[in-house]
């Protein structure tokens, strides 16, 4: 049962406890078998570049510990890339004709381009891990960007767009989506965008979502009382008649994760991106991965964040290369690679205490290290990130390598108010 920082201290002060893991930090009680826990809910934001994860209380409502993977997609897209340039080199380089291989290839139902499966794997590996850690209960998980049920119906889309509703919000992630998160009429990106109406209300214009499109504050002024038309947009009033196609707006990605984390058999809640950003702003918190993880769904409407929680930042890096040779700039060999991947009892990406004795990096350092065949390893330090060379000697392993690295996020200092600017939409993932 994930508990407080200063009771695990005491715990662990009075020998109570014992360190079970370094990341997520895990205390196993030496004594006691069982006890009371409380029912614990994960929440999970899926992003592309980050996933916030985050365990709630149940009871309380209060976060108890929240965390931030950053996956590898565009890393694994460009190992592939590379991969891919390599090979089409050698077939250019070789002369002999091979003749292509019958193509028998196909892909299963479900495929997923590898750069979007690692993240659908990156977050169901946290789930699994925190299963075994915590007494989750339940899940929630950010489904889809906006809720096209709560959108159409008449009773909200006919009467008003409902600023700082919750239907608004998922109006304005539904017009964020269609026109591309930018200002119809002068495609400025990153600034505040207003819900606007294409025909304007006064001209027989109405407040269903086929007449309402996004632009920023100058160009809204600007068109004033004309119609898009008007205004020297015709294509902006053709195009709004068109409902954003269903494809264009599912994730393959979250629908990917979605039916894995059903298969857990655990009771799993789903959320929109408006209810999510509605959540935020009505609790008036900040924007941020874990802080979204938190506010999504039904349940995130009373969830409590915990001043001054550091999140856990997660960095996937994998499991290390496949690549047997290396090759120069032109496709030569340069060098193999070794057969052997720990020396000295360490391998590469170990979080590791050392001891250096002497020189400029005296004193203890906490991090990650590369091990090299002769023994001095690079290690590059948690918290200021600074790279030098420690001799395995002075090491002692922390978290064996698990694919995955670790920082201590900046904690939360204020709720600052978001109250009454939801007048805006920004542009936000
Ligand atoms: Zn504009």
């Amino acid at each position: 049962m994930p508990c407080h920082p200063a009771r695990a201290r005491k715990l662990l002060g009075r020998g109570r406890a014992a360190v079970l893991r370094r990341y997520p930090f895990t205390i196993i009680l030496r004594e006691r078998v069982g006890g009371a826990t409380q029912p614990v809910r994960l929440k999970v934001d899926p992003g592309s570049k980050a996933t916030g994860v985050v365990l709630v209380n149940e009871q309380t409502n209060g976060t108890v510990w929240a965390a931030e993977v950053e996956h590898r997609g565009e890393r694994i897209k460009q190992a592939l890339l590379d991969r891919r340039v390599l090979r089409r080199g050698r077939r250019a380089r070789k002369t002999r004709y091979r003749k292509p291989r019958f193509d028998n290839r196909e892909r299963p139902e479900g495929w997923l381009a590898p750069s979007l499966n690692s993240r659908v794997q990156n977050v169901l590996t946290w789930v699994s891990r925190l299963r075994r850690l915590a007494p989750v209960s339940t899940l929630s998980m950010e489904l889809v960007r906006f809720d096209t049920q709560l959108m159409q119906n008449p009773e909200i889309g006919g009467v008003e767009y409902q600023q700082g509703e919750l239907a608004g919000y998922e109006v304005r992630e539904y017009l964020l989506e269609k026109w591309e998160r930018r200002c119809v009429y002068c495609g400025k990106t990153g600034v505040p965008l207003q819900v606007e109406h294409i025909v304007p209300r006064d001209r027989g214009g109405g407040n269903r979502v086929s007449n309402l499109t996004l632009a920023c504050e100058p160009c809204n002024k600007k068109k004033g009382n004309q119609t898009a038309a008007e205004f020297g947009h015709p294509k902006v009033q053709a195009q709004a008649r068109h409902p954003l196609r269903g494809a264009a707006a599912v994730n393959t990605t979250r629908w990917a994760l979605w039916r894995a984390l059903n298969e857990l058999g655990l009771p799993l809640e789903t959320g929109t991106g408006g209810r999510t950003k509605y959540n935020r702003a009505r609790n008036g918190y900040p924007k941020g991965h874990w802080i979204d993880a938190a506010a999504v769904g039904v349940s995130g409407e009373a969830v409590r964040l915990g001043l001054g929680h550091r999140p856990l930042l997660v960095k996937a890096n994998g499991w290390g290369r496949r690549q047997m040779c290396a090759t120069d700039k032109y496709g030569f060999p340069k060098q193999h690679r070794t057969r052997v991947k720990s020396h000295f009892g360490f391998q590469t990406g170990d979080m590791v205490h050392a001891e250096v004795p002497s020189g400029k990096y005296a004193g203890v350092h906490i991090g990650r290290v590369v091990v090299r065949p002769r023994g001095d390893f690079d290690l590059k330090e948690l918290t200021s990130g600074e790279r030098f060379t420690v001799n395995n000697k002075h090491c002692q392993p922390l978290h064996r390598a698990d694919g995955y690295s670790y920082a201590t996020g900046e904690p939360l200092v204020a709720a600052s108010g978001e109250h009454g600017t939801c007048k805006a939409a920004t542009e936000d993932a």
